[in-house]
């Protein structure tokens, strides 16, 4: 069984139907309202652990009822949760979206920010045995630093899915194994707006030049362009009805994960990535369940 590490974010998702984003002064009444599993860590774990790895999260949500169910729901999902704390307030992302489909987030990092450096070295071993560190950038920049630098000491692999979008250090790049930028992300790491073949091709190339050793670049719809020192090229995304592409990058960071971790050739853990995420955005919510692909794959 491949597995996973993730240091990463958890929060809870609160989603407000509205007729059209709110302006300053004003009170809406929203059309309804609901609670998702949010937070790109805890997406990126549940799609892992429900594609049969196995998988352990250091993380941290709060001494509050949310903090309970977040925990819970990682439980149900097979994450393994030890290395989690609880402390303050949980994390939270308060979600406006109406019908048109526009949204207007607010994000409250709270206990993400609560995760402490001691914390992983509790995991010490646990980076040892990994066969790789998912990270994101949804908890302090430290923090990834820290636990790339243990992951680096013991020569586990690193992905990290550079989001939300922030500048990174050479120090940081360097060590990383497979980056997952989107092209927003992209653009800002690299100066590069890589609106054709020829731009993403020298945005990876920096990239490489940095130390990064592969990048998986995703495309939404179109898929994804990958790089390497050794091969480049584009895997197209399956053609799906899309309901709701909430956490179709994340979904596609955990399953590739899982695949690289199997040993799965980049082309082919990219093909079984975008398959997942495909499924993903067929159904609602970041974390949908993923049962109907453990029997085909
Ligand atoms: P992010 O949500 O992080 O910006 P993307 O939008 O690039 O990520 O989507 C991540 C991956 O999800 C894509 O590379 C693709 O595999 C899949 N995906 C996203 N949107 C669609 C879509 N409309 N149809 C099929 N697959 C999709």
């Amino acid at each position: 069984m491949p597995k996973i590490l993730v240091v990463g974010s958890i929060n809870v998702d609160l989603i407000y139907r509205v007729p059209y984003i709110i302006t300053p002064g004003e009170t809406l009444h929203s059309t309804s309202c609901h609670i998702g599993m949010g937070g790109k860590g805890a997406n990126q774990a549940v799609t892992a652990a429900q594609l049969q790895a196995e998988v352990y999260f250091v993380g941290a949500v709060g001494e509050d009822h949310y903090g309970d169910y977040a925990l819970q729901n990682l439980r149900d999902r097979n994450v393994k949760t030890p290395f989690i704390k609880q402390e303050g307030a949980t994390g939270q992302a308060i979600i406006q979206v109406t019908d048109q489909g526009e949204n207007a987030i607010i994000l409250v990092p709270g206990a993400n920010y609560h995760i402490t450096a001691q914390q992983l070295d509790e995991v010490c071993d646990c980076i040892k045995t990994a066969d790789i560190l998912l990270l994101q950038l949804e908890v302090p920049l430290a923090i990834i630093e820290q636990a790339t630098k243990l992951a680096t000491a013991a020569g586990t692999k690193i992905m990290l899915n550079p989001a939300p979008a922030q500048p990174l250090s050479d120090a940081l790049l360097q060590q990383v194994t497979i980056l997952t930028p989107n092209e927003t992300e992209l653009a800002l790491l690299t100066g590069v707006k890589a609106q054709d073949d020829k731009g993403l091709k020298e945005a990876c190339q920096l990239l490489l030049a940095k130390g990064v050793q592969g990048v998986v670049v995703t495309l939404g719809s179109r898929g994804v362009f990958y790089y390497t020192n050794k091969r480049n090229g584009y895997v197209a995304a399956k053609k799906v009805p899309v309901k709701d592409t909430t956490g179709a990058g994340d979904a596609f960071n955990g399953a590739l994960a899982v695949a690289l971790s199997k040993g799965q050739s980049l082309e082919d853990a990219i093909s079984y990535a975008n398959e997942i995420a495909a499924y993903v955005v067929t159904q609602s919510g970041a974390q949908p369940d993923l049962a109907i692909h453990l029997t085909c794959n």
